[in-house]
């Protein structure tokens, strides 16, 4: 499970750290590296960056995350693998798929999967590791199981061509429970733990 701490102060952070969590999601990259700064000390956090990310901030991600959920053109791909330093391990890196939301501009259509993966697998200093969705919000779980259920194919055939693929990201607060049935690896809970967010600071 990965605890999704956007918008949300340090203290709150130390309190899921308190509890035993360790891997924690950031959507806002200057946000996200203050936070990784202010923890620096603790080299058992692994912090994860699922947001949107232009050319102009990939520099920043390579070099203080784990891990970059929202890779959807080869050009993010192939900056953050030239920009990833080589005292660090590969950045572990994951494909967004739009997976339902046509009003989404993140995230490549599945038909277009096999031309990225094959061209990303190769690069250095990024590891594929699998696949992220951001579903359009349903209420319903057999709604939820519909869309989800074409992640879980795709990513059973992403594994069968690459056998280091291992994570599929997927399942927010309101679809946890149908992610993990269609075989989400990685769950993505902010309000769930933190409580709702306050965006009214222009966070
Ligand atoms: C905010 C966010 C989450 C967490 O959403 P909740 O509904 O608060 O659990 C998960 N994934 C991504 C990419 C997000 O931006």
């Amino acid at each position: 499970m990965l605890a999704v701490s956007k918008t949300k102060p340090v203290s709150d952070i130390e309190k899921a750290i308190a509890c035993g969590q360790t891997e924690f999601g950031e959507n806002y990259v200057q946000e996200g590296v203050d936070k990784i700064n202010y923890f620096s000390t603790n080299s058992s956090l692994i912090w994860h960056f699922i947001g949107p990310l232009q050319s102009n901030k990939t520099r920043l991600v390579a070099e203080n995350f784990a891990w970059c959920h929202t890779i959807d053109r080869l050009k993010i791909a192939k900056r953050l693998s030239e920009q990833r330093p080589e005292s660090l391990p590969a950045l572990n890196v994951l494909i967004q798929i739009n997976i339902s939301d046509e009003n989404s501009k993140s995230g490549i259509l599945l038909s277009e999967l096999d031309g990225l993966a094959a061209q990303i697998s190769i690069l250095p200093g990024i590891k594929l590791r699998g696949l992220m969705a951001i579903p359009a919000p349903e209420s319903g779980y057999e709604q939820q199981v519909q869309v989800l259920t074409k992640m879980e194919q795709a990513f059973k055939a992403l594994q069968s061509q690459y056998p280091d693929i291992d994570t599929l990201s997927m399942g927010m607060t309101n679809d946890m429970d149908a992610a993990i049935a269609c075989g989400s690896t990685l769950v993505r809970i902010g309000t769930a733990i933190f409580g709702a967010r306050d965006y009214s600071s222009n966070k």
